[in-house]
């Protein structure tokens, strides 16, 4: 349930309100939106009916959220939500490019990789330490080594910086290397993880389940701000078809319905949906013309040699071509890079 404040509402009113909500064993949760303030009500609603709030002074309405998210939807808070992280926003008017390799490999080449997409405007660092892999023999990550490095490069290079977690156990560790906690899409339901990123004041990069609906894709957002950590950012990285020549299928419809649903921002990671390296461009334009906030990409200097999904990676050369295609795009729908 979504309960509308009436402009200039009093400090005071507020209070009782928030006071009445809270003595009924439910939770409210403020948006402070520019002209209006809505307070959602998560719990068991139903004490609400015998409990009217229509009455309070100050609230102008009381609107019945029926889609299961309630925190995530655009009912609860209208304006698109822009995260700010070190000066750098995402979800607002320019679209965030964020690059880097599959998983690092080397100080060597993770600072050679990450010289060569700062070269190309992207100041967002991507690069798995832990590595979820479907094979038990296949290389696990860098850990805590891969870290450091992700640290120093981003540090040196100012750069901010993305990396995913797996385990709650590791939480702590990472937080205090990098920027943004990544949650990939073999985790996307791992609700304890889930719960644990909300806990923190990390921006998060949430990626779709590769089985999942737009629905339960919302509801994981959802379990993350209900901690309180509303800077989630949504990520379509394709989903399985029955498609194989493609690695998976990129849903470019949830990227605006997604944008329709939820305030939160929306990116699109084009590598992990497509598989090829040939594709990715092509699928980046897409999903900026669809409206999506940003682009994650996989780039190496040496796609060949890369320990981890070097199909699907970008030379340099290749990734600089696509920025400048990007760029036009985004022009196109009004938007800059
Ligand atoms: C990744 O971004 O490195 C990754 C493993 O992606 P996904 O979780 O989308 O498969
Ligand atoms: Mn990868």
């Amino acid at each position: 349930m979504i309960i509308v404040l009436k402009p200039h509402t009093s400090e005071e009113d507020k209070k009782k309100l928030l006071e009445r909500i809270e003595s009924l064993g439910l939770k409210p949760m403020i948006s402070q939106g520019v002209e209006r303030t809505i307070i959602g009500v998560i719990g068991e609603e139903d004490v609400l009916r015998v409990q009217p709030l229509e009455a309070f002074p100050g609230v102008e309405k009381v609107i019945p959220v029926l889609a299961p998210y309630k925190l995530v939807s655009r009912e609860f808070r209208p304006e698109n939500t822009v995260i700010n992280i070190k000066g750098t926003e995402i979800g607002g008017n320019r679209i965030s490019l964020m690059a880097g390799p599959c998983a690092i490999e080397s100080r060597e080449s993770f600072m050679a990789i990450a010289q060569a997409v700062k070269k190309c405007g992207v100041n967002i660092l991507r690069g798995g330490a832990f590595k979820p892999r479907t094979s038990p023999y296949s290389f696990q990550g860098m850990g805590e080594d891969g870290l450091k490095i992700m640290h120093d490069v981003g540090g040196e290079l100012g750069m901010i910086t993305v990396t995913e977690v797996m385990d709650p156990r590791d939480i702590e560790l990472i937080q205090k290397y990098v920027d943004v906690l990544q949650i990939g899409a073999r985790n996307m339901q791992n609700f304890n993880l889930l719960k644990e990123v909300g806990k923190t004041s990390k921006p998060v990069i949430l990626k779709r389940g590769m089985m999942s609906t737009i629905k339960e894709f919302l509801m994981s957002a959802e379990y993350i701000l209900n901690e309180g950590n509303f800077q989630v950012i949504l990520c379509e990285r394709g989903i399985r078809t029955f498609e194989t020549y493609t690695r998976n299928t990129l849903d470019i419809n949830a990227v605006p319905a997604i944008k329709q649903l939820s305030h939160l921002p929306v990116i699109v990671d084009p590598s992990h949906a497509t598989g090829r390296w040939g594709l990715v461009e092509p699928a980046s334009l897409a999903s900026v013309a669809a409206g999506a906030d940003g682009l994650l990409i996989e780039v190496h200097t040496h796609p060949e040699e890369a320990v981890s999904d070097g199909p699907q990676s970008l030379t340099p050369k290749n990734f600089f071509r696509l920025v400048g295609r990007v760029q036009s795009i985004a022009a196109a729908v009004g938007r800059k890079v």
